[in-house]
């Protein structure tokens, strides 16, 4: 219900047989990394720390080779001021001393950096497979009642898009932004001792860059949004009117239409000149007090220098030690940014990592009997859906499959068909009443085992990327080809699979989309019945097949019914024969029961529905 709904984009791809979905969902992911919102509060992120401190190992290496990276860049500047004040005074022997010394710090820095960015990776790039893998895991214990409050493609963007987010800080800005701090850090503790007096002056200039930056910087951000808003409503209103170009040359609105488009883009405009404006200004401001104030400090430095109260070295490593500090300033300035980004992708993650499964088996679940028998019974079932408590899909609705027996389940669009098989799925439970298999509550049952006695063909029966065999052995792992083959030729499936250009290892392209719809339901029987469950659950495809496929299927089903509980959703009339009772469903409620010359007989629910359904009178 929600795949259709929530991709439809992808689908347009797939249809045009192009690049695969996986290659498109990446493509959409880049882009939409940009949109996701951020979080003005960065602690989701502290809900990393588990995983970091199980890569303890790794991240304290990475940690150590950050700190050498930055003192080795640091250090640079210690050779530098050390070069020009004595390499020069000793001679030739100890420019070679110094400049070898120097070369070897450069060295040491190489080395040091490398490391650091191969253990940073490697510790960043670890803990997102991590998250990956425990995200998707949880994904999939999750019940049904989780997803009805999400959408599907919001799920994938979070397993995508919100990762991919975790993995750039993680890999990159992390990375990034502990360099700059520990470089500020380390450059004002260097600064402080190479001159305090400079430094000291440096730090009075600090603050009047400041100002402006944050000043300016939030109201050119502000301006920024609103010019982006404005753009988009011109966009917007743009695109409305050229889908619906007829309509508005149809009603003369083409002047009109192009006034409202124009005062859009003006007033896009009009916001863009003020946050032009206020950049051009805020951009004076700080040039004029950065490089003003540096060419001040510089030039009370350069006169201690010529009055010999400091060394040439020394004010050449003041200026180096200062750009570094600048730098680092700034580029945290970037980072943060991405940090609370990642922190908004965190808390969405999160609430995923955090949610607790409304279905999960009791402290100590009954054990199901041995044999299975494979019988149903629904006593007094009432039931309404999570997000619809206000209307009930079940009121009162009694049910009794005997082992063995083919039951048809028959009743309008929205009668409860489908929510019958959800409940004896044990996707939800009841609200009231009761569901037993072979006489266990499934609710003292482990949910596995409930399952385990199941098997279902639902009606779109998606298969998955894969060959044929693994497609059968999604209901039976560890399935030889010999069972594929013999369970294929029971569901009819077996002619066209031989046919396929590698038989059974055919890959069948992403949702099995190189088959013709009766081929999948086939295949689908087929790996419903490898499960060998006691309990059939089969929900007809609505969709019309042409003749051949048709009986093709029936054949397989009649096969898949034989010895099983079958509970079957019924569209088409051969299934209601073949069933021995039919029990027809009205708003929650069974309305009748029997067999088809029964009902018809009874000219109730079941004679009008199968007048239109089947088109018998
Ligand atoms: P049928 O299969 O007979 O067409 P369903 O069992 O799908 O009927 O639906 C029974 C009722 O429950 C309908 O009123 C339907 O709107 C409602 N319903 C079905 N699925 C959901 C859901 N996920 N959330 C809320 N209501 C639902």
């Amino acid at each position: 219900m929600t795949e259709s709904s929530a991709n439809p984009t992808t689908h347009d791809h797939r249809h045009g047989g192009r690049p695969s979905a996986g290659a498109v969902l990446i493509e959409q992911m880049n882009e939409a990394g940009g949109k996701r919102p951020r979080a003005r509060d960065v602690r989701p992120l502290l809900r990393l720390w588990p995983y970091l401190v199980h890569h303890r190992l790794d991240a304290l290496i990475a940690g150590f080779w950050l700190i050498m990276a930055t003192v080795t860049s640091l250090g640079l500047t210690v050779s530098a001021r050390a070069t020009l004040d004595n390499g020069f005074d000793g001679g030739v022997e100890a420019v070679n001393l110094w400049f070898g010394l120097l070369a070897l710090n450069a060295l040491a820095l190489g080395l040091a950096t490398a490391f650091r960015y191969y253990y940073v990776t490697k510790t960043g790039e670890r803990i997102v497979a991590d998250l990956r893998q425990g995200l998707f895991a949880q994904v999939l214990r999750l019940d049904p009642s989780f997803f009805n409050a999400i959408r599907t493609g919001e799920v994938l963007s979070r397993l995508t898009t919100d990762l991919q987010l975790i993995d750039t800080l993680l890999t990159t800005s992390v990375s990034y932004a502990l360099r700059n701090v520990l470089t500020l850090i380390g450059a004002v503790i260097l600064l402080l001792f190479v001159s305090l007096k400079l430094t000291g002056l440096v730090l009075l200039v600090v603050p009047l860059l400041i100002v402006p930056l944050f000043f300016y910087g939030r109201r050119v951000r502000a301006l920024t949004e609103q010019t982006q808003d404005r753009f988009a409503n011109a966009v917007g209103f743009a695109g409305e009117s050229i889908e619906a170009l007829e309509t508005v040359q149809a009603f003369g609105r083409e002047k009109s239409a192009t006034r409202r488009f124009s005062g859009a883009v003006d007033a896009s405009f009009n916001v863009s000149l003020k946050r032009m404006r206020a950049r051009a200004l805020m951009t004076a401001m700080i040039i004029l007090v950065m490089f003003g104030g540096v060419t001040w400090v510089l030039w009370l430095g350069a006169r201690d220098v010529i009055a010999g109260a400091m060394s040439a070295g020394t004010l050449l490593q003041f200026v180096l030690l200062s750009v570094f500090a600048a730098g680092a300033v700034s580029a945290l300035g970037e980072s943060w940014g991405d940090i609370q980004k990642a922190a908004g992708a965190m808390s969405r993650v999160d609430e995923i990592l955090r949610a607790r499964p409304a279905i999960s088996a009791p402290a100590a679940p009954r054990a199901l009997p041995e044999p299975a028998s494979g019988h149903i019974v629904m006593r007094d079932v009432a039931f309404s859906y999570p997000g619809r408590p206000d209307l009930p899909a079940l009121r009162g609705l009694d049910l009794d499959v005997r082992p063995g027996e083919t039951v048809a389940l028959v009743g309008p669009s929205g009668a409860g068909k489908s929510t019958v098989f959800r409940l004896l799925l044990r996707f939800y439970d009841p609200q009231a009443g009761a569901i037993t298999l072979d006489g266990v509550d499934l609710r003292e049952a482990d949910p596995a085992a409930v399952r385990e006695r199941m098997a279902w063909v639902s009606q779109e029966a998606p298969l998955f990327s894969g060959s044929a065999l693994e497609n059968i052995a999604f209901g039976h792992e560890g399935l030889s080809l010999e069972q594929a083959r013999a369970v294929a030729s029971k569901a009819q499936a077996l002619g066209f699979i031989e046919a396929l250009p590698q038989g059974f290892d055919t890959p069948l392209g992403e949702r099995g989309r190189t088959l013709s719809g009766g081929q999948r339901q086939r295949l689908a029987i087929a790996r419903a019945l490898i499960r060998s469950a006691p309990v059939l659950l089969l929900d007809e495809a609505t969709s019309a097949l042409d003749a051949e496929n048709e009986r093709l299927v029936q054949a397989a089903l009649a096969e898949a019914m034989g010895e099983r509980t079958t509970l079957v959703i019924a569209h088409r009339l051969a299934t209601v024969l073949k069933a021995d009772r039919i029990v027809v469903l009205d708003d929650g409620r069974v309305a009748e029961s029997g067999t088809h010359a029964e009902l018809m007989a009874r000219r109730g629910l079941y004679a009008r529905l199968a007048e239109l359904q089947f088109g018998i009178s």
